[in-house]
């Protein structure tokens, strides 16, 4: 009877396994479309040193509003892309665009700080990231230092000696390197010391739940103390309350992102928000020297 019911189990899961196989499919046969059509966007969410609330970087999200239909959510959008290869052309996409809007940043005279973009395993193993960066950046006369690239522990699994060549070149060229959702790759630490990161990114699910859980605040507390043995800037993602945000500076973490202090936000309210950030910015440092 067990038997019967595992097998029919499994056969339920198998089904439902291959229609999400199919739906992958389907959705990326219209990212192309979707891209020419305008309807694949980045959104911008700022980031936050914890003690003074300065303003450090922006992440550069995708997102994906098919008009009339629900939003699709960036992992699937991303992972349908892999998929077919079409990766490689919305990751290029994604750079271009986020250069595109520094660059419009810096006409405007907006505080610029780096944007920080999500590259894909699968864009490293053809071997030409740096130079395509590269390309973009000149193209909108940016120095390298602009972008920072984020990538997840498991890239380092194939082919780490190819990816840390291109990490080397990616420094040299000024940019920074960031690993997300660190703690959640499985992945051996002994490979760490060897990657020329300067950033790790506490992973959301460890900073959530972080008062709750013993476990999820060991692994905080761990990991701000191996991102400083590193010699590397270490930040939280997912932050949501003042709780975390308190327990995180107790730790020692020094930066912080997340919906307790911003949102991700479309490109133009991204701008307002810069236009109102900096002019709050210069009006208090105006303050603080007349009151000195
Ligand atoms: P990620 O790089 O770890 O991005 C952080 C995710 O956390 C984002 O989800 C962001 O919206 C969300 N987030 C930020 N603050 C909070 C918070 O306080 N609470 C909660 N619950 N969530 C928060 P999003 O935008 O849905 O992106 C999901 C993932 O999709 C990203 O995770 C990244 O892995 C991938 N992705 C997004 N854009 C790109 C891209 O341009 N290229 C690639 N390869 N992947 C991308
Ligand atoms: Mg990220
Ligand atoms: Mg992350
Ligand atoms: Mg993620």
């Amino acid at each position: 009877d067990a038997k019967r019911c595992g097998r029919a189990t499994y056969r339920i899961f198998d089904s439902l396994r291959r229609a999400a196989e199919l739906n992958t499919l389907l959705l990326a046969d219209r990212i192309p479309d979707a891209l020419a059509a305008g309807e694949i966007q980045l959104y911008y969410q700022p980031q936050f040193t914890i003690g003074d609330r300065r303003l450090i970087g922006m992440e550069a999200l995708l997102r994906w509003m098919p008009p009339g239909g629900a939003p699709i959510a960036p992992d699937q959008l991303v992972l349908a892309a892999e998929q077919t290869g079409f990766i490689a052309e919305l990751g290029e996409w994604v750079i271009h665009e986020a250069c595109r809007q520094i660059s419009q940043w810096r006409n405007q005279g907006l505080e610029t700080v780096p944007v920080a973009i999500n590259v894909s395993g699968v864009q490293f193993l053809r071997g030409e990231l740096t130079q395509i960066i590269t390309k973009h950046l000149e193209h909108f006369r940016l120095p390298g230092r602009s972008l920072e690239i984020e990538i997840t522990e498991t890239i380092a699994l194939d082919n780490t000696e190819g990816i840390l060549r291109e990490l080397h070149e990616l420094r040299q060229a000024g940019l920074g390197v960031a690993i997300d959702d660190f703690g959640t790759g499985f992945s051996s630490l002994s490979y760490l010391r060897y990657f020329p990161i300067n950033r790790i990114k506490i992973d959301r699910t460890f900073v959530n739940g972080c008062l709750e859980f013993r476990e999820n605040a060991a692994i905080c507390k761990t990991i701000v103390s191996l991102a400083h043995n590193l010699g590397c800037q270490v930040i939280a993602e997912g932050v949501e309350t003042d709780e975390q945000l308190d327990f995180l500076l107790q730790q020692g973490c020094e930066e912080v992102q997340g919906y307790l202090l911003a949102k991700p936000l479309p490109a133009e309210a991204a701008s307002e928000w810069l236009k109102e950030h900096c002019h709050a910015r210069t009006r208090s440092n105006r303050d603080r020297a007349v009151t000195v």
